[in-house]
């Protein structure tokens, strides 16, 4: 990481620049990803690559979004400040923090302790004190917590996971990429009305897989 305060001001500032120009329109999630500095979520010698936009490793064979992704689905995901969101898939944590600074309270799950471990320090660190991370299997959802105004899916499933539908309250919102994991996916915004589930295509993604079943570490 540049030590230099100007030249990091000045790779800050282009990284808000790369959003609006990827199509991030709403002030409170530009607003969201200009305080929470995604160079605290990204270790060693990938550190120095943190404000560019593109996806980097995480331990566990993950990886965290492109910060443009990350900015269109919460965008996608319309987050109200008294929303109770669900995040399937914590990863870094960057998403998460992302989202609690623009809702009542997040719940993120992972199936790997590590990162689940790892993500809770660095919320301490950022003094995000309204996000409950866990260690669980996210395509069974959260039963004992929902049910959810939003939730946010981080990894690509064949279809909307059953029990993630189930958890949706009527008039939320659920955002997740579907699709084989080794192929381009469609990321799809699913609305849950008074009499059924309407969805409409967003965009294309590519996100690792979401499997069933906790990690080995
Ligand atoms: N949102 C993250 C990026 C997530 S990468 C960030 O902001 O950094 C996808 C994550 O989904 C990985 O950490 C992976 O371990 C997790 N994952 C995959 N399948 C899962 C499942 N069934 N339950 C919970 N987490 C899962």
């Amino acid at each position: 990481m540049t030590e230099d305060p100007e030249e990091l001001a000045e790779r800050k500032m282009r990284f808000l620049f790369a959003l609006r120009q990827r199509g991030v329109t709403d002030p409170r999630v530009l607003q969201a990803m200009e305080r929470i500095d995604r160079g605290g979520f990204v270790r060693g010698h990938f550190q120095d690559r943190a404000y560019e936009d593109t996806p980097l490793p995480i331990p566990c064979g993950q990886t965290i979004s492109q910060p443009s992704v990350v900015a269109l689905m919460t965008q996608a995901l319309e987050v109200g400040p008294r929303d109770k969101v669900l995040e399937i898939g914590t990863g870094s944590g960057y998403q998460a923090a992302i989202l609690a600074l623009l809702c009542r309270r997040v719940y993120t799950v992972d199936r790997h302790r590590r990162l689940v471990s790892e993500a809770e320090d660095i919320f301490r660190h950022f003094g995000l004190s309204n996000i409950t991370a866990m260690v669980a299997d996210g395509s069974r959802g959260l039963p004992e917590q929902a049910p959810f105004d939003r939730i946010m899916v981080t990894a690509a499933a064949e279809d909307p996971p059953g029990p993630l539908l189930a958890q949706l309250k009527i008039g939320g919102i659920m955002v997740v990429p579907v699709g084989q994991s080794d192929a381009v996916q469609t990321l799809i915004r699913v609305r849950r009305g008074e009499t059924g589930y309407e969805y409409d295509e967003l965009r294309q993604v590519r996100f690792v897989p979401l499997v069933e079943g906790l990690g080995q570490t």
